[in-house]
């Protein structure tokens, strides 16, 4: 009976991770009661797994399928809360706590699809089950476990298990130690100016941070490193063209020496995913991550990328040229990698005299945020009203409902948080706390957060463009989530392929350039006045600047990548950096020198054991989405409710309950065309010579 009165008592005490409310209890929440709380759901999770996997449980979709799809849901929930509140307001406790609690609970996860009983199960509903009698969302929901389950090796004999669990043991070590060698490598390297005159040509924010960096390092002078806001700043801005070779080459050495020697790692981490591959019946680690997401194929990706690059080609000769031709003008006989950055932004200056901080009186975060509010609501026919007074984890942070006026159903709710903090990471982000089914009455719950710049005593918070997209883009993520109408939870919300979520996202940011939109809460702070037509101008013109070039060197890496993952071989033990800089000086401006090493530092490729690998292309591939779904918007009005009403029925409430490619072609009435990037990048035409 003890035991029994053990659990109440955690139970209680432990109760807002443990019960799912809303608005959740965000004020109760204390890093003490994660520990307990999870461990007692991971007991009862895995009870239900045990139940769930019992010979007597009937093969039906409704008694195997739909039970696993709501099985970890407590679980999800306990994690989803202390995973935010680590990111927004850790403190020493919580972070132990967190860390303490995430090793068992993600080998819990990796238990279920090794689960012989229930793969067992999961098979014989498949074989035996009447597919016409499912829905649609059913059959696709169980074709995708079965699916799932053989990727994570469900299908595979004891030995093949064993050897798959000692693969990705070995990726998780392999991956960590890259990650480390890069963090630590960049961390080792300084550069300590004490002749300011070297300096020249550095704004006055960089030089202020070199110096408050070297006083904190306990050193006179100015401290230069290779951690990304010193390096940019150096690489654009340097007029010394010695000390801008020395910096360049400090970063291309990265990792690629003594004990943090990266190079080795690379040929066993493609080693690894290669076997891994090929264990689970794939030609390469390519086709495996893959077969899931909207390219379908390595080879299908590859080709995506090489038709851009076919495209970008023109463009970019005739950027390259007038850069060259800039330089002679300045006296550089050659452009070297370290003269690119520094160069370009003289043109810029002398192309487009637009500084960027001139927008900022025109974007005051409360009015962009209501403006937005208000236009998506007119265009996707919703409600969004602030809810006051709901326990949150910081004073600055608010708490929205979203209504469907049509129905009067309750979508769901979300927390925006915009501020930087002391406890908080850095970025931007969007999470969803609740995957509800609001047509059952249960709303679904998400965020949205930022660092964007925040309000001084003298004025309100003004952003630049960069962090108004952001916010756009963030709550195009929101809207994918709390929008959902879809069932089968693991089949809802941005729960959909790699290559297909950012579409929702990055289609919103279509608006922050549009005259119309911008008219709508882009206002002085202090006049009200709109942005005059020439800023405005010249902020759509610096747009393109330069795009051939930012294209190229995104398709570069995304072709190195599929090329590594697909054709070279790592068995051979071949030179991986030779072979990755033959492909990339195809898709840079200046020559390579013959150590070029940024691939020892690709953290996106080989931080973790699947990261960004083989999936770099969904950065392209989201822009093409995006760029063409918008054009349905340009050309029937980018406040029309028609239109967003159908991309909301099509796109934003489907999740995954069908294949992406298909959801696409049921909005747009065809697949894809890229011609819309290339227009809005301004490398459609061929431009007279
Ligand atoms: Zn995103």
């Amino acid at each position: 009976m003890k035991a029994n009165r053990d659990v109440k008592n955690i139970s209680e005490s432990c109760d807002p991770l443990l019960v799912e409310r809303q608005p959740i209890a965000f004020d109760q929440i204390k890093a003490e009661q994660v520990e307990p709380a999870v461990h007692l759901l991971l007991e009862q999770m895995k009870a239900r797994l045990n139940d769930l996997s019992a010979p007597h449980v009937p093969r039906t979709y409704r008694d195997v399928l739909a039970v696993l799809d709501q099985m970890t849901e407590p679980l999800d929930f306990a994690m989803a809360v202390t995973r935010h509140l680590e990111a927004v307001t850790t403190y020493p406790e919580l972070r132990a706590a967190y860390n303490a609690v995430q090793g068992p609970v993600s080998q819990f996860y990796t238990s279920i699809a090794l689960n012989e009983g229930l793969w067992e199960a999961i098979k014989a509903v498949d074989q035996t089950a009447n597919k016409d009698a499912l829905a649609p969302v059913e059959r696709r929901f169980l074709e995708k476990t079965v699916s799932d389950f053989r990727r994570a090796g469900a299908d595979l004999d004891a030995a093949g298990k064993k050897k798959l669990e000692a693969l990705n043991v070995a990726l998780t070590q392999v991956t960590t130690k890259f990650a480390q060698n890069v963090l630590d490598a960049t961390n080792a390297w300084e550069l300590i100016v004490t002749d300011e005159a070297k300096l020249a040509g550095l704004p006055e924010s960089a030089l202020v941070a070199a110096r408050e960096s070297a006083k904190a390092k306990g050193k006179e002078g100015w401290r230069l490193t290779l951690q990304a806001p010193s390096y940019i700043a150096s690489m654009t801005y340097l007029d010394d063209r010695a000390l801008r070779q020395e910096i360049w080459e400090a970063t291309n050495r990265r990792a690629t020496e003594g004990e943090r020697d990266n190079r080795k790692l690379i040929l066993e981490i493609l080693r690894l995913r290669r076997e891994k591959a090929n264990l689970l019946g794939y030609r390469d680690f390519a086709d495996l991550v893959l077969e899931e997401r909207m390219a379908k194929s390595g080879a299908d990706a590859q080709r995506f990328l090489e038709d851009l690059h076919e495209k970008t080609a023109a463009h970019y000769e005739r950027e390259n040229a007038s850069l060259a031709e800039l330089g002679r003008e300045l006296g550089y006989q050659t452009i070297e990698p370290w003269d690119v950055s520094y160069l370009a932004e003289k043109q810029r200056r002398a192309l487009y005299d637009f500084d960027e901080e001139e927008l900022r009186p025109y974007f005051e975060l409360s009015r962009v945020e209501a403006g937005m509010f208000d236009i998506f609501s007119r265009i996707l026919g919703i409600r969004v009203i602030e809810e006051p007074g709901v326990p949150v984890w910081d004073p600055a942070v608010k708490y929205y409902r979203v209504e469907d006026p049509g129905s009067g159903i309750l979508l769901g709710h979300f927390y925006t948080d915009w501020f930087p903090r002391e406890n908080k990471r850095g970025g931007a982000w969007m999470d969803s706390l609740v995957t509800g089914d609001p047509d059952s009455g249960k709303p679904h719950v998400g965020l949205i957060c930022g660092n964007l710049t925040p309000p001084t005593e003298s004025t309100p918070s003004l952003l630049n463009h960069r962090e108004v997209e952001t916010i756009f883009h963030e709550f195009g993520h929101l809207v994918h989530h709390v929008l959902s109408r879809v069932p089968v939870r693991s089949l809802a919300g941005t729960s959909v392929p790699w290559d297909f979520v950012e579409l929702p996202s990055q289609i919103m940011e279509n608006w922050t350039m549009e005259r119309d939109a911008l008219n709508l809460f882009a206002r002085h702070y202090q006049t009200g006045e709109p942005i005059p037509e020439q800023l405005f101008q010249k902020m759509k013109r610096a747009r393109t600047f330069r795009a051939a070039n930012l294209q190229m060197r995104q398709l570069g890496f995304g072709i190195v990548d599929l090329k590594l993952h697909r054709e070279f071989d790592p068995a051979a033990g071949g030179d991986v950096m030779a072979y990755a800089r033959e492909i990339l000086a195809e898709f840079t401006p200046a020559p390579l020198p013959k150590d070029y090493g940024m691939l020892a530092s690709f953290t996106h490729l080989f931080a973790s054991p699947v990261a960004y690998g083989a999936g770099y292309y969904s950065y392209k591939w989201a822009e093409v989405l995006d760029a063409d779904a918008f054009t349905r918007f340009r050309r029937e009005g980018i406040f029309n409710a028609e239109t967003g009403g159908e991309y909301r029925r099509h796109i934003l409430e489907r999740g995954d309950s069908e294949d992406p490619a298909r959801l696409y072609r049921n909005f747009m009435g065809r697949d894809p065309d890229a011609s819309a990037l290339l227009e809005r990048l301004g490398l459609r035409t061929e431009a007279a010579a």
